[in-house]
């Protein structure tokens, strides 16, 4: 029924997460009457973000485009025995702002989600093991937010951890339940880091 360029435009946002065919084409005919500066702007920005970002291979953390390793999978400052799992990109920023953590990182890129239909293949898990696996590690600390979605991803990782012979940690409680970790104020994740322990 519509034409083409408006009829693309509202099928690639209902590929959005949490956009329904309604808002897609809402957005779309908003885009349509909006000043110009408005959708090339959008254009542009997407544009960028495939050619500038990419994902760290040893971390999967966002990174410069080009670059194999992020910054701190590939920085000596940084203590390489210790590996603090985190579902986004946004949780490391988190933990980077309270500056007390001197370990690497590891992104899933996600949480385990039956409804969503989101398994283990679908998270950054493999990677991470075959991290443990090459040795060097020490501790893990499982910093999935305190979600129903981030407890379960951590419920599943600890015996597949453990089974490698590292240490696995969880950040204290004190987090607010539900809550994201990068939502969390600075002096509660402080504590919940240096009151981590050990899962059971
Ligand atoms: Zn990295």
């Amino acid at each position: 029924m519509l034409p083409d360029p408006i009829q693309n435009l509202v099928s690639a946002l209902e590929r959005l997460p949490g956009i329904g065919p309604k808002t897609a084409s809402r957005l779309a005919f908003f885009l349509l009457r909006s000043p110009e500066e408005i959708p090339s702007q959008l254009a542009e920005a997407l544009k960028d973000l495939k050619t500038k970002i990419a994902f760290c291979q040893e971390c999967f953390n966002i990174t410069a485009a080009g670059r194999e390793r992020c910054e701190i999978c590939d920085s000596s400052q940084r203590d390489g025995t210790m590996i603090c799992v985190v579902e986004e990109p946004l949780d490391v920023l988190a933990m980077e702002r309270i500056a007390a953590y001197k370990g690497r990182y590891h992104v899933l890129q996600g949480v385990l989600s039956p409804i969503e239909g989101i398994g283990p293949d679908d998270l950054k898990i493999k990677p991470l093991l075959e991290r443990i696996s090459r040795g060097g590690v020490q501790e893990i600390i499982l910093a999935t937010n305190p979600s129903m979605e981030g407890e379960a991803t951590a419920q599943y990782l600890h015996p597949r951890l453990q089974a490698l012979g590292v240490r696995v940690t969880r950040l204290a409680r004190g987090l607010p339940v539900g809550g994201d970790l990068e939502y969390a104020d600075q002096n509660t994740l402080l504590r919940a880091l240096s009151g981590r322990q050990e899962m059971s």
